[in-house]
């Protein structure tokens, strides 16, 4: 009786995971379909904003806001990233270092995230340019910041004007208060002074 009951309960079973994979089946059959008819839609793919395919700098009108600082290059743990800076003259006739040349090696990138996540300019991004297929490897090796410009050069800040010295206190406090007289009795309360 036992087994009837058993095989009974898998069958019972067995159609209620059917159904649900068929639910699933139906829903499938009537949802929009996503796929793409690359290379024909080129021109219209719809690729995830969240895709890695290359790294770029920031193009923010014809700039981008690197500053040379080699954080990007230092986290990097595959030596993707290859700076080159130089020293240029500030109008006050200071040194300053900037950006000569920015190489990022394609073919060695993990996409990590780690020199866009550390950046303190907001240099870095991901372009979502997958078609990067060359024929050697040496192509893959890009200037970044090829056809852009340095960031434009800050004015250097006027200095905040020195706050006057404080005064110095009396060098001794005993030596300018007034005596103190042992025999002068302090005046009880409700006992003034004659007024003359
Ligand atoms: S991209 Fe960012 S982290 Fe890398 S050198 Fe330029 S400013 Fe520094
Ligand atoms: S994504 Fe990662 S591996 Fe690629 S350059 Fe940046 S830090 Fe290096």
């Amino acid at each position: 009786m036992s087994n009837i009951i058993e095989y009974f309960s898998s069958v019972g079973k067995g159609i209620v995971s059917l159904v649900k994979g068929m639910q699933v089946t139906g829903k499938e059959l009537v949802t929009k379909k996503i796929t793409e008819c690359y290379p024909e839609n080129r021109d219209n793919l719809n690729i995830s904003d969240r895709f890695r395919a290359v790294l770029t700098l920031r193009d923010v009108d014809g700039h981008h806001k690197c500053i040379g600082c080699g954080i990007c290059q230092m986290n990097c743990p595959n030596g993707t990233i290859t700076l080159q800076t130089k020293m240029v003259d500030l109008p006050d006739g200071k040194k300053k270092k900037v950006l000569d040349k920015y190489m990022y090696d394609l073919g060695s990138c993990t996409f990590c995230m780690l020199c866009v996540s550390t950046c303190p300019q907001g240099a870095l991004e991901f372009s979502n340019d997958f078609e990067q297929s060359v024929f050697t490897r040496e192509k893959l090796v890009k200037e970044l910041n090829a056809g852009l410009e340095n960031p434009p050069i800050q004015a250097p800040k006027p200095r905040p004007a020195a706050a006057p010295a404080a005064a110095k206190p009396a060098a001794n406090v005993e030596k300018t208060a007034p005596a103190k007289d042992d025999n002068a009795t302090t005046p009880l309360a409700g006992n003034k002074p004659e007024e003359k």
